[in-house]
């Protein structure tokens, strides 16, 4: 009987859950929506988990783990959701409770620092062990690797680069902050100023469209890459990382992005030469990803996914999605 873990990548708007094996292949896969008003989340994930695990075992296979991920801030030595807004819990433990469920062994994780783990041995920042992942969707995160270890902070608080100061004396964040980086440079910041400055509501993936004739949608991406280029100066100042990964749907706006960006960063850093800045291999699927590699260690089977690579963690059509010049803001 060959060995699976399930992974679980709890989105704002989904839930995303696999069945893995050893090979790193997705052999069973479940998305539902998260914002059901009619079910508890807890209950959405403990039914979406429940249906997983016994479809895996209906079809031969055994259960030895699984891994879950979600935005918020994560204690992973309790397997303690501390915080998540979007699925409103707080202190939940959830690691307990799932394992309590499903009789295996349950690791929880942050959904970003997941993505940035799986960057790091699959994707690229793969062979760095200093590295940072940039997630830039509705707001900004990162996930921070130093000397192959993951920074995750005193309160379990590390990486928060959308709220570090772009422009300090800069527009409002809802954080209450002032000048905030995600205020100019995020999915939600970026489609709040184009209106804000007399544009019609847009996506940041239509803002991205009309950059070659649309003078508001030039202005306000430049100053969003002016916000970045000064997060990632912090960041490489702070950190020295080898190279900074950029995925979330706004990477997907791939040269538009890379290419200012690149620019920047590297003008204004003067004395030093500037990290790589690439996009990410992996795209939608970091986080799944990550939650099967954690849940494989979680099972003490640390060595499962240390065999694994880009190629046979993605299917043809995550590849093409991952390459895909189209953008989207989550
Ligand atoms: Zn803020």
């Amino acid at each position: 009987m060959s060995e699976v873990v399930l992974a679980l990548d709890i989105g704002g708007t989904n839930l995303k859950g696999a069945v893995v094996d050893t090979s790193g292949r997705v052999i069973l896969a479940e998305t539902i929506g998260a914002d059901d008003a009619t079910a508890e989340p807890l209950e959405l994930v403990r039914a979406l988990l429940a249906r997983l695990a016994g479809r895996a075992e209906q079809s031969g296979h055994r259960l030895v783990g699984a891994g879950i991920v979600t935005p918020g801030i994560i204690d992973p030595e309790t397997a303690t959701v501390l915080y998540a807004s979007t699925l409103r819990w707080t202190d939940v433990p959830l690691g307990s409770i799932l394992s309590d469920d499903l009789g295996v062994p349950v690791a929880i994780g942050h959904d970003v620092r997941a993505a940035g783990l799986a960057e790091a041995l699959f994707g690229a920042s793969s062979g760095a062990a200093q590295s940072v992942l940039v997630a830039i969707g509705t707001g900004v995160a990162a996930s921070i690797l130093t000397s192959g270890t993951q920074v995750i902070g005193e309160l379990s608080s590390a990486g928060e680069l959308g709220h570090i100061p772009a422009f300090p004396h800069g527009e409002d964040c809802t954080c209450g902050q002032r000048g905030c980086l995600e205020v100019y440079m995020s999915g939600a910041g970026l489609a709040r100023r184009y209106a804000a400055l007399g544009g019609e509501s847009l996506s940041a993936a239509q803002i991205v469209d009309r950059l070659p004739h649309d003078p508001l949608a030039a202005r306000v991406w430049a100053d969003g890459i002016e916000a970045l280029a000064v997060g990632l100066k912090t960041v490489t100042m702070l950190l020295d990382p080898a190279v900074v990964v950029l995925t979330g749907g706004v990477s997907r706006a791939g040269d538009a992005l890379l290419v200012p960006l690149r620019r920047q960063l590297s003008e204004s850093l003067a004395w030093r030469a500037a990290p790589r800045v690439e996009t990410s291999v992996l795209g939608t699927s970091g986080g799944r990803i990550g939650a099967s590699v954690l849940a494989f260690r979680a099972a003490n089977r640390a060595e499962v996914p240390e065999q694994w690579t880009a190629a046979t963690l993605l299917s043809p059509r995550d590849l093409t999605a991952a390459g895909a010049p189209s953008l989207q803001t989550n």
